[in-house]
């Protein structure tokens, strides 16, 4: 079995899991923090080039601080996480508040941080100068319909609820000069775990060719190009991470040959990526509880979709790591499940793994993207902790375990004494 590999021993995970019971996610820090310079170090050539963290898909403080000490911001889109910011001591244009079907206690609250306003929509010019006044600066998202195919988990464009269409960016762009705003950015995000470098090339295209189009028409100079997300990251083993080096490559030649060359550099090259930060380097670690045998054979985990959806919401592939079997023959068909009452809590259907033992570990990679995160109660299953493993091989509990009464926490079981039927 090449490529996917775990950041820990068999020794040194039986260690941390004596102190921190199964299930819980470890998040490799080292991984991530060299990614996040390979990253940086990939579009050096622009000056002012910045990556806003998607905070959404690992939504930790204490993840937020290393990668901020890496020089990343943060994407923001709803109350909790610019909560989460101002808790981590951002503010200002380090936060870009990208959301949708905004409430306007958090257009105010992205406002009061001095964040980056990113629209959704043409109505919302007119709601947050009702609501807030209008800041300085102000980014729209671009949605290029059919211009541009989508992916299956973000789907096609055209059916896609976020953006402005071509028309209404030169109409509200229009109307943000005559409304006083001064500085601008453009923004699009069309794809989702896109793994072909090429895409990436093709979307500053894009916005670019609209960046030189809007500055013709309306005479407005753009500060940054937000080329969003959807950076794809290598679930299975026979797929490669995108060679964002030939990414950067591509878009400097498209930053020459239309920015440089209409007159329109300096112009910031932006990302707001978050599967990609810190996916790769996320493990779920969870013990066999059972083994079942009917018509077909079943590995029964104590971690269940509450602690990782992607499975079963996408049908999404997580490779399994059996600790300490790795080399033994995969010759087993299994389903690995988890234990709620919902026949889709299934991590693997059919996957060929070593032979299995109660008591065994099992490792379910890249589970640091849109993992914890998308935890759930249902089934009065409780969220897992988060650990993060140093540098230095030392692991602290960057969120510890809910409990029963957090659970209960918004019951009121003193009104149900009182409440008679
Ligand atoms: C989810 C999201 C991102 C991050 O997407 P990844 O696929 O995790 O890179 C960025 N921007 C917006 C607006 C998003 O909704």
């Amino acid at each position: 079995m090449q490529g996917k590999t775990l950041p820990f021993s068999k020794e040194q995970l039986e260690k941390i899991i004596e102190k921190y019971p199964t299930p819980f996610h470890i998040y490799d820090e080292k991984g991530m923090v060299e990614y996040a310079r390979y990253f940086n170090q990939c579009f050096e050539w622009n000056e002012g080039f910045k990556e806003f963290y998607a905070i959404k898909a690992a939504p930790n403080p204490y993840i937020m601080k290393i990668l901020r000490k890496e020089g990343f911001g943060i994407d923001c889109s709803s109350m909790a996480e610019l909560l989460l910011a101002e808790k981590v001591g951002m503010r200002g244009e380090e936060i870009m508040f990208t959301s949708n079907d905004t409430p306007a206690e958090e257009f105010k609250k992205a406002i009061e941080l001095g964040a980056i306003i990113n629209l959704d929509d043409i109505s919302h010019i007119d709601f947050l100068n009702e609501t807030t006044g209008m800041p300085d600066l102000v980014c729209f998202r671009y949605n290029p319909g059919a211009l541009k195919g989508g992916n299956i988990i973000i789907g096609n464009p055209e059916d896609s609820k976020y953006g402005f269409t071509r028309e209404q960016l030169f109409e509200g762009y229009k109307k943000l000069k005559s409304l006083g705003v001064k500085r601008f950015g453009l923004h699009t995000m069309v794809a989702s775990n896109e793994l072909d470098p090429d895409y990436f090339i093709e979307t500053a295209e894009i916005v670019f060719d609209l960046i030189v189009d809007l500055h013709k028409e309306l005479g407005i100079r753009f500060e940054f190009a937000n080329l969003g997300g959807g950076i794809g990251i290598p679930y299975r083993n026979e797929h490669r991470p995108v060679n964002m080096k030939k990414v950067s490559k591509g878009i400097k030649e498209r930053y020459e040959s239309m920015i440089v060359a209409n007159g329109l550099a300096p112009l910031r090259i932006y990302f707001e990526s978050g599967r990609a930060i810190t996916g790769p380097f996320g493990f779920l670690v969870s013990k066999v509880l059972h083994l079942k045998e009917t018509y077909k054979k079943y590995v029964g985990l104590d971690a269940s979709m509450a602690n990782l959806m992607r499975p079963a919401l996408y049908g999404a592939y997580h490779h399994i790591t059996v600790l300490g079997k790795e080399d033994q023959p995969h010759t087993n068909l299994y389903d690995v499940t988890g234990s709620l009452c919902e026949n889709n809590d299934k991590f693997a259907i059919n996957r060929l793994l070593p032979e299995i033992k109660r008591g065994d570990i099992v490792v379910i990679h890249d589970t640091g993207a849109h993992g914890h995160s998308m935890g759930f109660n249902y089934n009065g299953k409780t969220r897992s902790a988060e650990l993060l493993l140093r540098e230095n091989g030392e692991v602290v509990q960057i969120r510890r375990r809910e409990t029963i009464d957090d659970y209960f926490a918004t019951l009121d079981f003193d009104g149900l004494k009182k409440f008679d039927v």
